[in-house]
């Protein structure tokens, strides 16, 4: 990863006590600030531009379709640079705060077709055929603090902090590395109507981690991605970088994931063993399509992580296993003791597309594709 070497974060530098005079200013009635949020054509980035509305809107049918310059996001060429934007999630504004929504949209082309990096409008298509199986997801987002020289967050600037053992779950000074932000960003969440399920430290000093699940279908995908615009805003207030790459830091330092927790209802059903173990047979047979599906780049990003060291199965073998975190597909042990429940996909890299992931999941497991 390169990445423009500063001093110091403009960001951290303000005083964060001017813009309060502001923000305290009366907002008029029936005045309303709607920031729409987009994935752009790399596939990771996050993207808003924001709106005044003269109405509560309660769905995002109620909300006006936008556009934006599609050549200035990696969405379009110049010559035909206009993307639209069609809204189709609502969140409470935990930045603004009274009436105001962060909006997620779908990006489409002049010709209205998806765009490259829409993947929410397949996984959409995928999911409403299932509708009535339920499918459940939990994912498992892990993330690494950055300084602005894009080493982790309060690490020796010429050296390397005491082995892993002490960070994860850790508390003290001497464990745990930007609490600050990881508090911020669960009220946030919990604020803004993300359904974030907890969060903790983890193996690797200043490596976090938040869940959000179990969410409904394709609202995994709609809650994680803004939980993480919601990091990286949060973080930007602290003047921090939050890095999802899945290998922050190359050898013996635990990379970061998205394991993706899934199950049906037949699955959490008395007996459901039986069809996780089903579900985890046609797995076995499709391994290269869910590596490909798993990251941005195909498998290229994973590769760094899934080594078969730190927690991880190798890349190239498909393995299953009960309370095994050395391997692809893992049961919980509470899963096989009870005989239902759900099983989790280890192999998502932490930046992986949840849209992805989850349709992935989904054709697999039930469309038998
Ligand atoms: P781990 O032990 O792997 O660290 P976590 O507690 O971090 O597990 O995450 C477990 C995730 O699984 C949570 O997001 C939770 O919402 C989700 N989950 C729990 N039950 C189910 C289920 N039946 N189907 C899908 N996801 C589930
Ligand atoms: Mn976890
Ligand atoms: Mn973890
Ligand atoms: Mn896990």
């Amino acid at each position: 990863m390169s990445r423009t070497m500063l001093k110091e974060s403009p960001n951290a530098a303000l005083d964060k006590t001017i813009i309060n005079r502001y923000m305290e200013l009366p907002q008029p009635d029936g005045k309303i600030q709607a920031k729409y949020i987009w994935i752009d054509g790399t596939g990771e980035g996050l993207r808003s531009k924001t709106r005044t509305l003269d109405f509560l809107p309660k769905d995002p049918s109620e909300l006006p379709e936008w556009t934006f310059d599609g050549s200035s996001t990696y969405q379009a060429d110049g010559a035909n640079s206009d993307i639209y934007l069609k809204p189709v999630a609502i969140y409470k504004d935990p930045i603004r705060r009274g009436n105001n929504r962060l909006v997620l949209c779908e990006t489409f082309n002049s010709d209205r077709t998806p765009t490259k990096t829409n993947l929410r409008y397949i996984a959409n298509k995928g999911m409403e055929a299932i509708k009535s199986l339920e499918p459940w997801f939990g994912i498992e987002q892990e993330y690494t603090f950055l300084d602005f020289d894009g080493k982790p967050l309060g690490w020796p600037k010429n050296g390397f902090p005491g082995p892993q053992g002490p960070y994860y779950c850790g508390v003290g000074a001497d464990k745990v590395i930007g609490r600050d932000i990881v508090e911020a960003h669960y009220r946030a969440c919990l604020y803004a109507g993300v359904k974030i399920a907890g969060t903790n430290a983890e193996v690797m000093p200043s490596q976090w981690e938040f869940q959000v699940g179990p969410c409904v279908g394709i609202s995994a995908g709609d809650d994680l991605w803004i939980a993480r615009f919601l990091l990286h805003r949060i973080a930007e207030d602290f003047g921090v970088i939050a890095t999802l790459d899945p290998k922050p830091v190359s050898g013996s330092w635990n990379g970061a994931g998205a394991h993706t927790n899934f199950s049906t209802k037949p699955m959490r059903n008395d007996g459901g063993l039986a069809e996780i173990e089903k579900a985890i047979a046609k797995l076995s047979k499709k391994h290269e399509r869910h590596i490909a599906a798993y990251d941005p780049r195909g498998g290229k990003d994973n590769a760094r992580r899934l080594t078969g060291i730190c927690e991880t199965s190798s890349i190239h073998d498909f393995s299953s296993g009960v309370a095994n975190r050395n391997v692809s597909i893992r049961i919980p042990r509470g899963v096989a003791e009870d005989g239902k429940g759900y099983l989790e996909d280890r192999r998502p890299s932490s930046n992986c597309d949840p849209y992805a992931v989850t349709d992935a999941l989904v054709r697999t497991c039930l469309l038998n594709e």
